[in-house]
């Protein structure tokens, strides 16, 4: 159990290490080549490329110029390497012996590497990638169908994405982009429903238990006029990511699943 923890946070954290590449480069340059400092040009050799530590050693600081470098960069090695230890435990120890269960486990960890791709994509550009949130669909889609083949799992992702969708449409795209609903598609598919239903309206509660607090502070800050200073320019109006929110509440309902946590649902009728 100890080595299998100490496997898939060690694999989480290459592979977190991948998706900030990944998730800088999209659409700017290619994967392949060496990393370099974005400021001074110098080549990042392995010893300062160790996920998690080296930031830490070298205190959010390039060697060379001394210019900083993104809290992104161990966040989401730390935040992959954590996921993959959840899966990882989750399954643990059918894997070991089941070609199936080997599989889905992998099929998960693919998801995971997804999200949090889509979760900082989003977070960057207000834009969640087509292909990233289809792949996570196709996928997401593919497990829950070798469970259980029928066609209450086919129609869960529609489902759960017809709420956002309807946003969408109503509002002409301003209170909610396009992506969002795509997303939606593979949460439902992921979790079924109703709990993929459920998932998408606690996304709204999560988002305003972060959002409201925020602005609250923004105004009082804005009120004292030190905007400059601790404001990050949040208002009623800004456009917010909302993928983090879904992705956020997505995970936290798929891996009650996972570890066959009951939910306190009887709110809801179930
Ligand atoms: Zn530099």
């Amino acid at each position: 159990m100890l080595i299998a923890a100490i496997y898939f946070g060690g694999l989480g954290l290459i592979v977190g290490s991948f998706l900030n590449v990944l998730v800088l480069r999209r659409g700017v340059m290619s994967l392949h080549g060496r990393s370099a400092c974005p400021s001074c040009g110098k080549t990042i050799w392995w010893y300062d490329n160790i996920p998690v530590l080296s930031w830490i050693m070298l205190r959010g600081r390039c060697r060379y110029c001394g210019s900083s470098i993104s809290l992104q960069y161990p966040l989401v090695e730390a935040l992959t390497s954590g996921l993959f230890v959840a899966v990882g435990l989750a399954g643990f120890p059918e894997y070991l012996f089941s070609l199936h269960a080997a599989l889905m486990t992998l099929g998960a960890l693919v998801i995971v590497s997804l999200l949090v791709a889509i979760t900082v994509y989003d977070m960057r550009h207000t834009i969640i990638p087509d292909e990233w949130s289809y792949s996570f669909g196709a996928l997401a889609l593919c497990l829950a169908f070798v469970q259980a083949p029928n066609i209450w799992t086919v129609i869960s992702g529609p489902v759960a994405a017809i709420p956002l969708f309807f946003l969408w449409l109503v509002s002409r795209g301003r209170w909610m982009g396009l992506g969002d609903p795509k997303l939606a598609l593979g949460i439902g598919w992921l979790v079924g429903i109703p709990l993929g239903v459920i998932a998408i309206f606690a996304s709204f509660i999560i988002g305003s238990l972060v959002l409201l607090p925020l602005l609250a502070y923004e105004r009082l800050v804005t009120h004292k006029g030190e905007v400059s200073q601790a404001s990050a320019g949040l208002t009623m109006k800004s456009e917010v990511p909302f993928g983090p929110f879904l992705i956020a509440s997505c995970l936290l309902f798929w891996f009650a699943q996972l570890y066959g946590i009951a939910l306190p649902l009887s709110m809801f009728g179930l």
